[in-house]
């Protein structure tokens, strides 16, 4: 569930416009500070969409510090927890010194931080609100929570920033099965039709052609012990009848259809030939795709010096492939079917990456130290600044940087960055989009 914090100093109504959000009356509300001792958690429903309100309305009094530190220490545990913030600010009595404090802080957080004058009722009240935006933390909504303005709009601020949810898959009997959709591609007689005979026949499956698939795309489906598997392969499975000098050029374009159709890519290479052009071709047409790949390095029975076959494939994929680095190379003999069982496990794994979400909190204590390890450039004689980073989906993992002037963020630096995520949130071999998003 989505976590969203509502943050501030006392009595600037945080409870308030917890009940708001709530829409039942959860928490004590009454206008002397720190009334509300508890923290309040309420599951609720914004836009469609389910999520987790937290007040930390009365938490100020724990720790006997300044009030920018009490406001801190209350905070910290539900930040830390939290999708989005919510700092909510007083318009009627103007911004306060540890309102900047808290802010600046804010800032540091690295969290989707959406910023509310509350109690910006009547006609008065939006032009009170505007003071709000020396915090440096965005357009600030005005709202009443009390008189009930606003709330609308604030909701729509909430919705927008959540993580977003993957689009559902095509049918629902796919999504409840987990179907994991394959793809194997490579040159002609790399060894495709071969690996899906010994696929197939190892797992004794059920095969032959399904109807309502692209034209000349062909369906394999069967299941092991953690799901099950269709192969969708166009190239590999129509070969028999079209083998012509065309062919080299039709079966990179017929990789197409079955890359959309596919989650994860077997790149089935020829040992003795290596990785070459047309291969590398293929696997960047799947990087575009957003698609996941393993490379079967086939016919691995004919090789005599394996250390230098490996390295030369290796070296291919460090100059060639950088987008996809680390992704798993698995020797079999496809023929013989050595090697063939490390294949499920390895696209399995890569599978799971594909998929895999990484928390708002998690991702924002990396990027801190990824920043601090690296000085952000200058851009134009101007230092850039990144404020956070969510990972708003899946399937290819994407990530959206918000930050001052984040869409000139250099190329460079964004390759840096992205290394960083692949090997601190384990996803070789997985394409990563990256979204840049100004702020002011
Ligand atoms: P496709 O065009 O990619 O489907 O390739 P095929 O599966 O038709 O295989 C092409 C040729 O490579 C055939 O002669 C296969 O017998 C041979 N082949 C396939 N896998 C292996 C293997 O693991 N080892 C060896 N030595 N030959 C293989």
């Amino acid at each position: 569930l989505p976590v969203v914090a509502i943050l501030g100093r006392p009595n600037v109504g945080k409870s308030s416009l917890f009940n708001r959000l709530v829409g039942r009356r959860l928490a004590i509300v009454d206008d002397t500070p720190g009334v509300t001792r508890d923290r309040k958690e309420a599951e609720t429903q914004l836009g469609g969409r389910d999520i987790l309100l937290v007040d930390t309305a009365g938490l100020e009094e724990a720790a006997p510090e300044s009030l920018f530190g009490r406001m801190r220490a209350s905070s910290e545990a539900a930040l830390e927890q939290a999708d989005v913030a919510i700092f909510v600010v007083d318009a009627r009595s103007g911004i306060t010194a540890s309102d900047r404090a808290f802010a600046n802080w804010l800032r540091r957080a690295r969290r989707p931080v959406i910023l509310v004058a509350n109690k910006a009722e009547g006609r008065g009240g939006a032009a009170n609100a505007m003071e709000a935006y020396e915090l440096g933390l965005g357009d600030p909504i005005a709202v009443s929570a009390e008189h009930n303005e606003g709330i609308a709009g604030l909701m729509d601020a909430i919705v927008e920033h959540l993580p977003e949810v993957d689009a559902p898959s095509e049918t629902e009997e796919e999504e409840d099965e987990k179907l994991l959709r394959l793809a194997i591609l490579g040159r002609p007689n790399a060894g495709k039709s071969t690996l899906l005979n010994t696929l197939l026949g190892e797992e004794r499956m059920i095969t032959g052609p399904e109807p309502g698939l692209t034209r000349d795309a062909v369906a394999a489906k069967w299941q092991d012990e953690q799901g099950p598997i269709r192969i969708v392969d166009t190239a590999g499975m129509r070969k028999r009848a079209r083998i012509n000098a065309k062919l080299e050029g039709l079966s990179v374009a017929s990789s197409i259809n079955a890359l959309r159709e596919a989650e994860v890519v077997i790149l089935v290479l020829d040992a003795l030939l290596g990785l070459e052009e047309q291969d590398i071709r293929i696997a960047r047409l799947a990087e575009r795709e957003g698609r996941a790949m393993v490379i079967a390095l086939n016919k691995w029975d004919a090789i005599e010096d394996r250390a230098a076959a490996r390295s030369r494939v290796a070296d291919t994929l460090e100059t060639s492939l950088n987008q996809l680095r680390g992704l798993e190379v698995v020797t079999i003999s496809a023929a013989t079917g050595a090697g063939v069982d490390k294949l499920l496990p390895a696209v399995r794994r890569t599978h799971e990456r594909w998929n895999r979400r990484v928390g708002t909190g998690a991702l924002n204590r990396w990027f801190g130290n990824m920043l601090e390890r690296h000085q952000l450039p200058l851009v134009e004689g101007r230092r850039l600044k990144l404020r956070y980073i969510t990972m708003p989906k899946a399937r290819p993992p994407t990530l959206t940087i918000f930050g001052t002037r984040a869409e000139q963020l250099p190329q460079e630096y964004q390759r840096y960055l992205l290394n960083g995520f692949r090997e601190e949130f384990d996803m070789p071999g997985v394409p990563i989009r990256l979204q840049l998003r100004g702020t002011e």
